[in-house]
């Protein structure tokens, strides 16, 4: 062997027929990872700034693969969306994430849950059918449901995502923007789009302590989203540091790691309690 005859051993590096044979595998076994139990969700909490309510969570999708081991949404959502099965996977996630709500609010508690949607979701005008009869399943308001898209997403095909996103919104369901910032940005479009909230990404907020540039970004994001009367939500908040920015640039609400990473749905639950025993 090459390595035993000295050789330095070389750090793996998948070759591009692995990545592509992977990809292709993680695409065909989506299906029966979901049947089987191997796909959950887990929510990670939002907070209003700055009385660190809990007012809700983002459902954000997992997947334990038997051969590969935890696999990141960044790999096998976009796969996943390269196909038609990016709507199973919407489905999934949402009605779980629905269950969730009905039973906080079971509880007495009022705290709404965030799904993503796809750029192929947003193409398809039966969606909010769908969104209709998971809130009618689940007996849950439609307020207390957000829908996540990145400008991107919309930019894709506008005429065809448009009329979606309003259904949507004259249903009631609340929309906002993913990684602000990161796309197009045209602030006349998003004028024009039917959203409630824009959520800062996490590049800028992540980068707020050492770089004034992202600072300013931040800064004026909240501004723009205040004078536009939107929700203004800030991801990736890591440390007090960047909390107390926040706060004093007036943002909203706030997400990261500082308050909770993603947990699965019994450690949220068990999270939520610890901090409402306090
Ligand atoms: P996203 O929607 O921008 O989600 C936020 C990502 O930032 C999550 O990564 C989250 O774990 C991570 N994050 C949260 N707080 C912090 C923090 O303080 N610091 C840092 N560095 N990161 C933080 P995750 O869970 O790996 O998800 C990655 C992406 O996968 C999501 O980005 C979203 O675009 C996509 N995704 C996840 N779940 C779903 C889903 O159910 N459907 C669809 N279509 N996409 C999903
Ligand atoms: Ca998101
Ligand atoms: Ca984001
Ligand atoms: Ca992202």
């Amino acid at each position: 062997r090459a390595t035993s005859e000295g050789e330095p051993l070389r750090a793996y590096a998948p070759s591009m027929g692995q990545i592509f044979l992977r990809r292709f595998q993680l695409v065909t076994q989506f299906r029966s990872a979901l049947e089987s139990g191997q796909v959950s969700v887990h929510y990670q909490p939002k907070v209003a700034l700055p009385s660190r309510q809990v007012i809700g969570a983002e459902a954000l999708v997992r997947w334990k693969h038997p051969e590969f081991g935890r696999v990141d949404p960044d790999e096998f959502v976009p796969a996943v969306e390269a196909t038609g099965l990016v709507d199973v996977l919407t489905d999934f996630v949402m009605d779980k994430a629905l269950e969730r709500v009905s039973r906080w609010i079971d509880r007495g508690l009022r705290m709404s849950i965030a799904v993503n949607l796809s750029v192929r979701t947003l193409a398809d005008e039966e969606f909010p059918n769908r969104v209709a009869a998971a809130l009618t399943k689940h007996q849950v308001p439609p307020e207390l449901l957000t829908f996540e898209l990145t400008e991107s997403g919309v930019m894709a095909d506008p005429e065809r995502a448009l009329p979606v996103l309003r259904r949507l919104h004259t249903m009631g369901v609340v929309l906002a923007v993913d990684d602000f910032g990161t796309g197009y940005s045209s602030l006349a479009y998003l004028r024009q789009l039917p959203v409630d909230e824009v959520k800062i990404d996490k590049s800028f907020v992540l980068g707020m302590g050492t770089d004034l540039g992202d600072m300013a970004v931040v800064r004026s994001i909240v501004e723009l989203g205040h004078s536009l009367s939107l929700t203004v939500v800030a991801e990736g908040v890591e440390d007090d540091a960047a909390r107390d920015q926040l706060v004093s640039m007036g943002c909203d609400v706030a997400q990261g790691y500082l308050i909770s990473r993603p947990l699965s749905e019994e450690r949220f639950e068990a999270w939520l309690r610890a901090r409402t025993v306090q």
